[in-house]
């Protein structure tokens, strides 16, 4: 039987496409801790493999966002591929997207608004080829919904303010929180860390 600590997520990606039945992942994947968010887990884990490579199949509160827009202005501030993963739930490919093996530091802000998500303190190599963080930078900016489409239960996770889809969060993430936040890069916008600062200064100026 595979163990999970032996062998790394893009070997698991690749077993993926050979296997298409769930039963041997379900032996390989079985998560030693839990993450409450995502009580079902095992139950998402034939796919959790591959589960960022699937899209999205939730319904987010627009009413709730507090940055709206027409999808006409969508379609105009986004790139064809930022709009498809950020407003329709869509998915880009591993390892040929912008950010999943960026190492500088900064921040990643929502690709929708203007809204810090994630910072690169808590990025981490995950293998898969999405970036991948243990954390959001607060954790009130990013909502949670229960994703039951393409036969997984998976936690899907996207901007609070303008609803934007971001991606899929899993609890087999390193420590210390275990988890594992797999973002679409098309969902995001980085901000170098000087570039941060004055981003954060020109708010308290505005304050
Ligand atoms: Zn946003």
């Amino acid at each position: 039987m595979l163990r999970t600590g032996m062998i790394t997520f893009r070997q698991l990606i690749l077993l993926g496409l050979a296997v298409t039945t769930g039963t041997l992942f379900a032996a390989a994947m079985k998560p030693s801790q839990k993450n409450p968010l995502a009580k079902d887990a095992t139950e998402c884990a034939p796919g959790e493999i591959s589960a960022c490579g699937l899209p999205s199949n939730v319904v987010i509160d627009m009413s709730q966002a507090k940055v709206q827009r027409t999808d006409a202005e969508w379609r105009a501030r986004l790139t064809p591929e930022q709009y498809h993963v950020a407003r329709q739930q869509g998915t880009e490919p591993p390892f040929r997207n912008a950010y999943w093996n960026q190492k500088e530091s900064g921040v990643y802000f929502c690709v929708g608004c203007e809204t810090p998500l994630f910072d690169s303190a808590t990025k981490f190599d995950s293998g898969t080829g999405w970036p991948s963080f243990w954390q959001p930078l607060e954790k009130s900016f990013v909502g949670e919904l229960v994703d039951r489409s393409h036969g997984m239960i998976r936690t899907e996770v996207h901007c609070n303010v303008c609803g934007s889809h971001l991606g899929h969060v899993f609890d087999d993430g390193p420590r210390p929180t275990r988890l594992r936040y797999c973002i679409n890069s098309a969902s995001l916008r980085f901000m170098s860390r000087a570039e941060y600062a004055a981003w954060v200064e020109r708010g308290a100026a505005q304050d």
